[in-house]
């Protein structure tokens, strides 16, 4: 799935002002593509990951998801969007302490009311491929947190999306960690051919991107 952002904008309320977050931002992300987003804080990147995601809207300009105008779409619509097509990952795993890391898979099924089945068998597997198979019972107080960030990406992509939105995933993690979750995003985009945009400000990370685009004062270049 293509994601095209063309000349968006997007401010906030400031007292009796607007505050600037994207300023005609322009970027396209094809399938398979990990796409880096660096910048300083403040600089725009978790909004531009609110607008490609479809959780906020932009006060101009258009996000298309493939063929689909999300700037067009309804509440519903947007709602459906996210389900259907686009995986989550934040900073924090965001795990639930009650739930093992199969469990918290599980739920993401059962919430779009998908089979035990089926499920379960997806679960299992996206687990191994974040080379944790062997963990699927364990709580999220019994993985070191390089692992619950693997549960977060396997939990991201349990609805099979075609977009793959990932807000700054090794900053809590150690180095060598940090670069095991940034390799295996980048192999899962290029093998699933799903389009991730990952915002870091860590700049060790730069070199597992097939392309890095910089953000300041809420517009983009080039990086
Ligand atoms: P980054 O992720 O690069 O740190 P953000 O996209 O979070 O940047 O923020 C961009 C700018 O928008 C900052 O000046 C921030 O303070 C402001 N901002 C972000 N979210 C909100 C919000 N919900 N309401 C008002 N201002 C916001
Ligand atoms: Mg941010």
């Amino acid at each position: 799935m293509t994601l095209t952002l063309t000349d968006v904008r997007l401010t906030y309320p400031d007292g009796d002002r607007r505050l600037v977050a994207l300023d005609a931002v322009n970027l396209r992300i094809t399938p398979g593509e990990l796409v880096a987003v660096t910048g300083p804080s403040g600089s725009g990147k978790s909004s531009l990951l609110a607008v490609a995601g479809a959780l906020t809207s932009p006060e101009s300009g258009t996000v298309r998801i493939e063929d689909a105008d999300v700037t067009a779409l309804d509440h519903k619509g947007r709602d459906r969007l996210r389900r259907e097509r686009i995986g989550f990952v934040f900073q924090q795993a965001n795990l639930l302490a009650s739930l093992s890391a199969l469990d918290q898979l599980l739920l993401v099924a059962h919430l779009s009311g998908a089979s035990r089945r089926p499920a379960e068998a997806r679960a299992r597997q996206l687990l191994d491929r974040v080379e944790l198979g062997g963990k699927a019972h364990k709580r999220p107080h019994q993985l070191s947190g390089g692992e619950r960030q693997r549960v977060g990406v396997a939990r991201a992509l349990m609805g099979t999306p075609a977009l793959l939105l990932v807000d700054e995933p090794t900053s809590a993690l150690d180095h060598d960690r940090g670069e095991a979750v940034v390799s295996l995003l980048r192999d899962i985009a290029h093998e699933q051919h799903v389009a991730t945009v990952m915002v870091t400000h860590d700049l060790h990370y730069l070199h597992l991107a097939d392309r890095t685009v910089a953000m300041q004062d809420g517009r983009l270049a080039a990086g």
